[in-house]
């Protein structure tokens, strides 16, 4: 069955499920997502009905479905209605160990020494499904015994838990799903096991009827709440978010601290919080509590993810190199040199111009969900090529009805711009010295901004702010770079005239692709945004989220590599159109741009630490649980 032991806590993470469980059918869903007290009324309050293509309900519930829902209900939401879907360690491990047991003909002595007795005949990935039951299993291995009796088997990864019924209660349930199937189905089915792969041993489960009746519950609730489209809230302060796959879907904590910080419902922590510091409450407006940069914020939110990806872009430049598939690596050949790249270490392909990329490469980066994005030979972002991608169909018609909406729009517009103002300004005062008429000037302008009634005034407000920080933009480089030409009435492009603005086209159009790849990965369209009028191929979406972040990584790189002297005068090429860079000093503006998304800070509101790329992700995910209604306010990246 794959990916059946997927998004799972590891094994010691899980104590807690059976626990929950053992007390049967009041608490299928989980006691956590089912607050009582002073949190209850509000949690029950915030529960959106998220839109729905048709409230059929789903007829069939799959085995692992009420594993699911017993394990955290959310989970099951996500991965069943929403069809999120993302790989860790624990998945990877899970999906091999279906797969052997997938496979037909796999002898049992390979299995371990408690592999049970041997019998007659075994069938492997038997799929069952009842309509009175309303369940359906694909079952990883059926044992036919010499009486005319199956057992069912499924196949988990890692140990047996520490735990007096031998597995936990998801285990057990789903296991029991697929016992009933096989009864209903007429067969005699007293026995049933989980083989524990990281052992190589199985274990006997009990079917009793409370365990049946557990079961039962779990397919009822399951159906409930994907018909009622809503999605539950996170866990609280669970262990089972550790290692938990959705973990970067879901955001639990920072979901939690975000809907108690709008007012609703204050926990002790909060309620302190509100005494000591009562602006944290507020209006729903673009940064409404200041949060960013605060110290007043309590330390709650758990770092969950890892802090850096571990997996790099691969960028090829080399006009006529061929990327092509060899194993598990993608070989990269150019005219005098080739290298050969793990797909295990990539996280995206980036090609310039002229680099072909073979069809098997192509489709195995499709299948293991690496985009390819391709640039033109300057540097302009052209598309990107994906897999299936996500099927998360409820957010994308959240986007596109929030879309349409102008208060929606207009409000998540002045938070970009608004922090897109006071990030230049941040880059600036950290930067420059002689330049108090220009902070002044873009606090004013700021402050214009967050109180703004429309999106075209703030197009004015974003211009004038643009004119002042470019215009003061040569005063954050060191005078040793003076020989480098810079256009003082600012920006210019399409093509830059001179060495400072191709710099800065470069390096937007870096992060634009960055920031396509992370609203693609957290399942939305890139090409319909709020703030950015939708154009013919304008990643428009991209292109909102990327404002505040700018000058902290775009205008951030180009000074870094001028005052550094990363690049020289010697490293742009002039033409009667427009000034380029070099291929040479390209590459090192790229090594200086991943260097910058691998920088590791502290977040200013969830405060834990966290690179920039990770950032990026985290933001298109927090614009996910907003427009799904689950909180009220996006939070802007700001710095101080
Ligand atoms: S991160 Fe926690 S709350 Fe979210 S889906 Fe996973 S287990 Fe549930």
């Amino acid at each position: 069955m794959p990916n059946d032991d997927a998004s799972r806590a590891p094994p010691s993470s899980k104590a807690d499920a059976s626990v929950a469980g053992a007390a049967a059918l009041s608490q299928v869903g989980g006691s956590e997502s089912a607050p009582t007290g002073p949190r209850a009324g509000a949690e029950r309050g915030r529960a959106k009905t998220l839109p729905r293509v048709d409230a059929a309900a789903p007829e069939l519930v799959p085995a692992r479905m009420v594993n699911e829902v017993l394990y955290c209900p959310r989970l099951m939401y996500l991965e069943w209605s929403q069809g999120e879907f993302v790989d860790n360690a624990f998945t990877v491990e899970g999906r091999a160990v279906h797969a052997r047991a997938d496979r037909p003909g796999t002898p049992r002595t390979t299995e371990g020494p408690d592999d049970g007795p041997s019998v007659p005949h075994q069938t492997r990935s038997v799929w069952l499904s009842s309509a009175r039951l309303g369940l359906t299993a694909k079952i990883d291995v059926v044992d036919h015994d010499a009486d005319g009796s199956v057992s069912p088997i499924e196949y988990k990864r890692g140990k047996r838990p520490k735990v007096v019924e031998g597995a936990y209660l998801p285990e057990r349930a789903q296991l029991c799903a697929q016992v009933l199937l096989l009864r209903e189905h007429g067969y005699r089915c007293e026995q049933a096991f989980i083989y524990y792969a990281g052992e190589k041993r199985r274990l006997e489960i009990g079917i009793d009827d409370a365990l049946i009746a557990t079961t039962l519950a779990a397919v009822d609730r399951a159906r409930e709440l994907v018909t009622l489209g809503e999605l539950p809230p996170p866990l609280v302060d669970s262990p089972k978010c550790r290692g938990c796959s959705l973990v970067g879907v879901c955001l639990p904590d920072e979901v939690t601290l975000l809907r108690a910080l709008a007012g609703g419902s204050p926990e002790p922590e909060m309620e302190q919080l509100t005494k000591a510091a009562p602006d944290l409450v507020g209006p729903l407006d673009p940064d409404p509590w200041s949060l960013a940069g605060t110290d007043v914020l309590p330390k709650r939110v758990r770092p969950l993810l890892p802090a850096r990806q571990e997996r790099q872009a691969l960028y090829v430049q080399e006009q006529g190199a061929r990327i092509g598939l060899d194993g598990y690596c993608l070989m990269v050949r150019g005219k005098e040199s080739q290298n050969r790249v793990g797909l295990a270490h990539i996280s995206h392909v980036a090609v310039w111009g002229n680099v072909q990329i073979s069809t098997q490469a192509l489709r195995t980066l499709m299948e293991r969900g690496i985009p390819a994005c391709f640039l033109t030979y300057g540097g302009w972002f052209v598309g990107h090529a994906v897999g299936a991608g996500s099927s998360n169909i409820e957010l994308r018609m959240a986007q596109h009805a929030m879309a349409t909406k102008k208060a929606t729009c207009t409000r998540l517009a002045r938070g970009f711009v608004c922090s897109k103002i006071l990030n230049c300004r941040t880059l600036l005062r950290r930067n420059a010295s002689g330049v108090d008429r220009e902070l002044l000037a873009l606090r004013h302008l700021a402050r214009k901004a967050s109180q703004s009634a429309s999106v075209e005034t703030l197009l004015g407000i974003e211009g004038t702010a643009a004119r002042i920080y470019f215009g003061a933009f040569t005063r954050m480089l060191k005078s040793r770079t003076g020989s480098l030409q810079f256009d003082l009435e600012g920006r210019n492009r399409r093509p830059p005239k001179d060495p400072v603005n191709a710099l800065l086209s470069f390096a937007y159009s870096l992060l634009t692709k960055e920031f396509v790849l992370a609203t693609r990965a957290a399942g939305l369209e890139p090409l319909l945004g709020f703030y950015h009028r939708p154009r013919f191929g304008r990643p428009a979406l991209a292109l909102d989220l990327m404002e505040e972040f700018r000058p902290l990584i775009a205008d951030s790189v180009v000074i870094n590599v001028l005052n550094n002297q990363v690049v020289a005068p010697g490293d742009f090429l002039s033409s009667m159109t427009g000034v380029a860079l070099r291929p040479a000093a390209r590459r090192r503006v790229i090594e200086a741009h991943e260097r910058r998304m691998a920088e590791v800070i502290t977040h200013p509101v969830f405060r834990y630490r966290i690179s920039y790329r990770r950032v990026l992700e985290v933001q298109a995910r927090l614009l996910c649980r907003l427009l799904l209604g689950e909180i009220d306010v996006y939070p802007p990246f700001r710095t101080r």
